[in-house]
């Protein structure tokens, strides 16, 4: 299959050659015809299977024949992030250049008025969160009733955030003669409702299935405490175990242990940045770069926050804490082992996640083996935060920032043992042993606090999982070395 077979215009074929493109991917392939027919589109397809051009490009050659009108923009693409929404614009500067188009980005966070200014001219095409171009339409800044198509992407993760309400309204703001281009990686029956109430006799197509997981990504658990810090030393040791990574990303499950680990692997030495939702967007776009450009070497992220970013060749996926829907592991370990590359993914696995590992080894249809991480050395001794004197405050707030460092140095430095009263030998400690943290660290109530911000899940009630619901295998203790 060639892209000139598909039906797209000459400018769209230039630039797709320019973009060094050469064949179609499956989802290509399958899409852009029907799209090009105005049919409505359901795609299941993942980050990575090349969706955004089998939306980008058939809007493209239809875009060619008629004109933007001020205010009433002519296509609409929906995102639930708003790094999505950038990564779509920079698909539009790339394979729209020929093109001359005036695509707005209507997204939060940044300020209104440019981007209602960008409206005022007339839109060909508006990328758009759901929460923002809802405000512009409210205020009356945007018409809605010129949209010829409208795009609905990672409609899954959509529903995770809460946006299906915003979604359904957008939908039935706009003319009901609009073609619709719907993608997901899953299909839960929210979406399938929402397909059938705003899609007409759409065309189906499955570039990947949704529970799969690449052949070619390495996948291993470890046994962890559920006790925050010591999971830490735990994910400190496994990093270590590691000499491979080329670049990695953590997953948490929440923005509050995003932000913490990101301090406390910096605080070890480690090279590591974070993305999570409550960061601004230009230091999210800032932390990205860097890690594409191989400055960051562990980047760690919430599923919200890394949905959907291009990110080629991650050598290592750590999770930290098990996603709670499983589909999330499908789609964090697809982080790694992409394009038949070699890929490693490590999930920490304590007593409490259990029942979520469970639900994941049902979808994935697959038994991860163990990897043992032996002893977890109190590393604590030679980070930074140990090696301060006493009455000099924390690294964090004044300390050197070594976070351009790729490791941190590794043997423990004598002076920089805390005293600590009735301090056993090293060796004849046992391991995950609580241990008050001198220097630590934030105290960990916060990772736990359940909140309903969109980029946290609510915090699982771990006490339910204890007893009956737990599988043989976690009974057993975590090997001490
Ligand atoms: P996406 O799934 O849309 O996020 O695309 C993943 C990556 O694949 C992006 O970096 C695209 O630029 C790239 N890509 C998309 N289509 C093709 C293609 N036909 N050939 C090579 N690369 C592509």
């Amino acid at each position: 299959m060639n892209f000139s077979e598909l039906g797209l215009s000459p400018k769209v074929l230039e630039a797709v050659t320019a973009a060094g493109y050469t064949t179609p991917t499956a989802i290509q392939a399958q899409a852009i015809p029907h799209a090009l027919q105005r049919k409505d589109v359901m795609g299941l397809a993942q980050t990575g299977s090349g969706k955004t051009a089998a939306f980008v490009l058939p809007m493209l050659t239809l875009l060619e024949k008629g004109r933007a009108r001020a205010r009433m923009p002519r296509t609409l693409i929906l995102e639930p992030t708003r790094e999505l929404a950038a990564q779509v614009q920079e698909a539009f500067e790339t394979l729209g250049k020929l093109h001359n188009l005036n695509v707005a980005l209507l997204i939060g966070g940044v300020a209104f008025d440019p981007q209602a200014a960008k409206i005022d001219r007339g839109a060909d095409v508006v990328i758009a969160t759901p929460g923002r171009l809802l405000d512009m339409f409210e205020r009356g800044r945007l018409l809605l009733t010129g949209i010829e198509m409208l795009v609905i992407d990672e409609a899954d993760r959509m529903l995770d955030m809460g946006f299906i309400p915003d979604i359904e309204r957008i939908c039935k703001l706009l003319p009901f003669t609009r073609q619709t281009l719907f993608f997901s990686a899953t299909m839960p029956p929210e979406i399938q409702r929402l397909t059938t109430q705003f899609l007409h006799n759409p065309e189906r197509i499955e570039a990947t299935r949704p529970s799969s997981t690449a052949e070619t990504i390495e996948q291993k658990l470890v046994s962890v405490p559920h006790e925050a810090k010591q999971k830490r030393e735990a994910l400190r040791a496994l990093l270590r175990t590691q000499d491979n990574v080329k670049n990695a990303i953590v997953f948490a499950n929440r923005k509050t242990t995003v932000a913490l680990l990101e301090k406390s692997l910096k605080a070890h030495g480690f090279n590591a940045g974070a993305l999570h939702g409550d960061m601004d967007q230009s230091a999210r776009l800032k932390t990205l770069a860097a890690f594409r450009a191989n400055e960051i070497t562990y980047l760690i992220a919430s599923d919200v926050a890394a949905r959907g970013l291009d990110i080629p060749e991650v050598s290592h996926v750590f999770n930290f804490d098990v996603p709670t829907h499983a589909e999330d592991y499908v789609h964090r370990i697809g982080r790694t082992g992409r394009a038949g590359r070699e890929g490693h993914a490590f999930t920490m696995l304590t007593k409490e996640e259990g029942k979520y590992w469970k639900a994941i080894e049902t979808l994935i249809k697959k038994d991860v083996p163990f990897f043992e991480l032996g002893e977890v050395p109190a590393d604590s001794k030679s980070g930074p935060e140990r090696e301060e004197r006493p009455g000099r405050g924390r690294r964090e707030r004044g300390g050197r920032d070594r976070s351009h460092e790729k490791r941190e140095p590794r043997a423990p430095r004598a002076e920089a043992e805390a005293p600590a009263p009735a301090q056993q030998p090293r060796a004849a400690k046992p391991q995950h042993t609580p241990k008050p943290e001198a220097r630590g660290p934030r105290p960990e109530r916060q990772d736990r606090r359940p909140s309903r911000h969109h980029d946290d899940d609510a915090a699982p009630d771990h006490s339910r999982f204890h007893g009956d619901n737990m599988p043989a295998f976690l009974m057993r203790p975590v090997k001490a070395g």
